[in-house]
């Protein structure tokens, strides 16, 4: 990402204000399913299931590891209330929870937020395609990615 020296953490690349930052506050309207002083949670404009919710801390951080062990859990416990919501009033009996971090994985809006898509047993949604390993792939990516 582009990066100017002395812009507020809330301008994105190409200098545009970002549009979750707008929504937090108020520029832009959202249906706004929970809120307080961290933590905004509001419904998809294009949503997988209807029902789908982003939660977003208020504070502008790009991605996960930007973001500060509290706010994370924050935002964290709010996903938790966004699915006990979304099992208790729209009778569903589970949600997907999806991060994408950093637009290689399909992160658009680069402010945190995580996706609560409600998921019913008719609704033909797939989860995404997996694989098996080669031999020796799995020893050798671990060897990389290890955490001592
Ligand atoms: P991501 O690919 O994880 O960055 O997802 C961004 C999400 O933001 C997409 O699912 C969009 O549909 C959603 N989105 C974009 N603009 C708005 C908006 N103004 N209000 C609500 N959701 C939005
Ligand atoms: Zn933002």
């Amino acid at each position: 990402m582009l990066s100017v020296a002395g812009a507020p953490s809330s301008m994105t690349e190409y200098n545009m204000p970002c549009i979750f930052c707008k929504i937090i506050n108020g520029e832009i309207s959202s249906y706004k399913v929970y809120e307080d002083e961290e933590t905004l949670a509001f419904l998809d404009i294009n949503p997988v299931n209807p029902g789908h919710t982003l939660v977003v801390s208020k504070k502008h951080y790009a991605n996960i590891e930007e973001t500060d062990e509290e706010t994370l859990c924050r935002v964290i416990n709010i996903v938790k209330k966004v699915g006990l919501s979304l099992k208790k009033n729209l009778s569903v009996r589970g949600y997907n929870v999806q991060m994408n971090n950093d637009p290689v994985a399909g992160q658009i809006i680069p402010h945190l937020h995580f996706h609560v898509v409600p998921r019913t047993e008719n609704d033909s949604l797939k989860l995404w395609p997996q694989k098996e390993y080669k031999a020796g792939q799995a020893e050798a990516v671990l060897k990389k990615i290890k955490i001592i």
